[in-house]
């Protein structure tokens, strides 16, 4: 031991968030004498680590989580509300930061909002758990053959504890389903139609909802794994190569300042779609794609209130799901290139009067999530000398709507107020297009591919292509245009990598 870390492991993980759980998790099951350090440059917030921070009680608590998550200038202001995110601020959500700069450049349109988590179990201590299948062309097509992309997406629901009952008991969902499925469904095969959220979130013993998070990921085999250890507040600098090939890593104790180096013949990067392609830069390790084909999914939101409907009034609620929020789906096709999450609120975006009661579960906030047109130009770049808060490479980030883009926009809005049309009356005028980077939903930026042809970085297990040993994880790795929320196939992508090590190890 040196410090608080091992000296020698087989395998070392950067990063905390699902992505590296589901390597922590499937290596303690398939190679149970490998040792494995997961190294997370953010505090634990959470108990067990990794837990989502909604599963905290106590409102206070639950805060002062999320601000631990919130990075280096943690504390900031935050949008708390649906309707707060609507007015657009360049404000970060709770539990989450904002790039401070270059994250827009002269004359493109740049991601305002492009955010990141520092905390153990990364944004998905903090996320909303949606885990829709991809379809139609998000689906990776050289993964498609022999069920292999399905089986791996039956991995991931079985690590993230995914269900679409949770929230069965929620007044109305039934109903909202029926009406958008009576103006969405007509010519879809039955699993591209209307229907219930799949969600990472369960029902307790005590009969209250669990989001999952990390801890949920990593599951019991992992936490009882004694050859496991996972080390916060610790900022991996580089990935160590000997003859090109991972030999560790270099990792910074953000309690002592003090900088250490663990060996290790497989090095996996799970440390977000930007910070990952930085690990690597950082590393020396540059091939022509790290950082391109960034997309991420324009997201429009509107609001409708059931009409038709009576019951109780709610208690004017803080935005956050509760028992009387249903979510509900309209799947991504290639004909509407739009995924659809259809969430209902006790409380309204839009100020209603005082005397005017709302009926739980009657507020229904839409959201479309748009597929990007796929551009290399579109990039997460770092600079030679400046640094970011971390003392990591600073990034600069290049992004701009394509006119294919832009059309697509147009169609989302239409498609969104038909949507709001057929489940009650709208509260909105307009469609609302949230600044870009809203979705924190970035991929690409370490994209799979099938050869070494400069349009990718890693090969179909994750390996970096020029750096055997080297894995990436999360939704960079993506390389299709996905609208629908990534991270169910990230983690499915990752357990192919871990099972690709567990072999080599066993
Ligand atoms: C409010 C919110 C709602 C969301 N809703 C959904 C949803 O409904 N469905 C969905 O699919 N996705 C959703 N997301 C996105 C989802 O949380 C992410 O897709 C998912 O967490 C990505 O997992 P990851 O492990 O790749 O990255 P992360 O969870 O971001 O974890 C990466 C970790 O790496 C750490 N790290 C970075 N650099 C270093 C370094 N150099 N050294 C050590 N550690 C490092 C970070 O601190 C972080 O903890 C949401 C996110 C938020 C914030």
């Amino acid at each position: 031991m040196s410090g608080r870390y091992p000296d020698d492991v087989d395998v070392v993980i950067v990063g905390s968030g699902p992505a590296g759980s589901a390597y922590a998790r499937i290596l303690s099951e398939q190679a149970p004498l490998a040792t494995v350090a997961m190294l997370e440059v953010g505090p634990t917030v959470s108990d067990p680590p990794g837990a989502h921070v909604k599963n905290i009680a106590d409102p206070d608590a639950r805060r002062d989580a999320q601000r631990r998550s919130e990075g280096p200038g943690a504390g900031g202001d935050t949008v708390g509300s649906p309707g707060d995110v609507k007015a657009g601020e360049r404000r970060p959500r709770p539990g989450t930061f904002l790039l401070e700069d270059g994250y827009t450049q002269p004359e493109e349109d740049g991601l305002p909002v492009a955010a990141f988590s520092s905390n153990v179990g990364g944004m998905g201590a903090h996320w909303t758990a949606a885990c829709p299948r991809p379809g139609d062309s998000e689906r990776i097509g050289f993964l498609d053959g022999e069920g292999v992309l399905d089986e791996l997406l039956a991995e991931g629901d079985r690590l993230l504890g995914v269900t679409a009952d949770a929230f069965d008991a929620a007044p109305f969902s039934g109903l909202v389903r029926e009406r958008l499925a009576a103006v969405v469904d007509d010519g879809r095969p039955s699993d591209r139609r209307v229907q219930r959220m799949p969600l990472a979130v369960h029902r307790r013993d005590d009969g209250r909802l669990a989001w999952s998070g990390s801890d949920v990921v990593l599951g019991d085999i992992t936490r009882a794994n004694p050859r496991f250890s996972l080390v916060d507040d610790s900022l991996v600098t580089r990935i160590l190569l000997a003859n090109g090939a991972a030999s560790g890593v270099e990792v910074r104790d953000r309690r002592s300042g003090e900088t250490h180096e663990i060996t290790a013949r497989h090095v996996v990067v799970a440390a977000d779609a930007l910070r990952s392609p930085q690990v690597l830069w950082a590393s020396g390790i540059r091939p022509a794609a790290l950082g391109r084909y960034l997309n991420d999914q324009t997201q429009i939101v509107f609001a409708s209130r059931l009409r038709d409907v009576a019951g109780g009034s709610a208690p004017r609620g803080d935005g956050a799901l509760s028992e009387t929020s249903g979510v509900s789906w309209v799947p991504f096709t290639d004909e509407l290139p739009f995924h659809g999450q259809i969430m209902q609120w006790d409380t309204s975006p839009i100020p209603l009067a005082d005397d005017d009661p709302i009926v739980p579960g009657s507020i229904v906030g839409l959201g479309l999530f748009c597929a990007k047109d796929l551009q290399a130009s579109d990039r997460v770049a770092f600079h030679e000398t400046a640094v970011d808060a971390y003392g990591m490479p600073a990034m600069r980030i290049h992004y701009t709507l394509t006119d294919c883009d832009r059309a697509v926009i147009a169609r989302a809005k239409d498609e969104i107020v038909r949507l709001g049309c057929a489940v009650g009356e709208p509260l909105d005028g307009d469609p609302f297009v949230l600044p870009l980077g809203s979705s924190l939903h970035y991929q690409g930026t370490v994209r799979m591919g099938t050869s070494d042809d400069g349009a990718s970085v890693c090969d179909p297990f994750s390996e970096v292509w020029e750096a055997p040993g080297v894995f990436v994880a999360g939704n960079g790795v993506i390389p299709t245009s996905t609208a629908c929320n990534p991270t169910l196939t990230s983690v499915a992508l990752a357990v192919r990598g871990a099972r690709r090590i567990a072999e080599r190890l066993a």
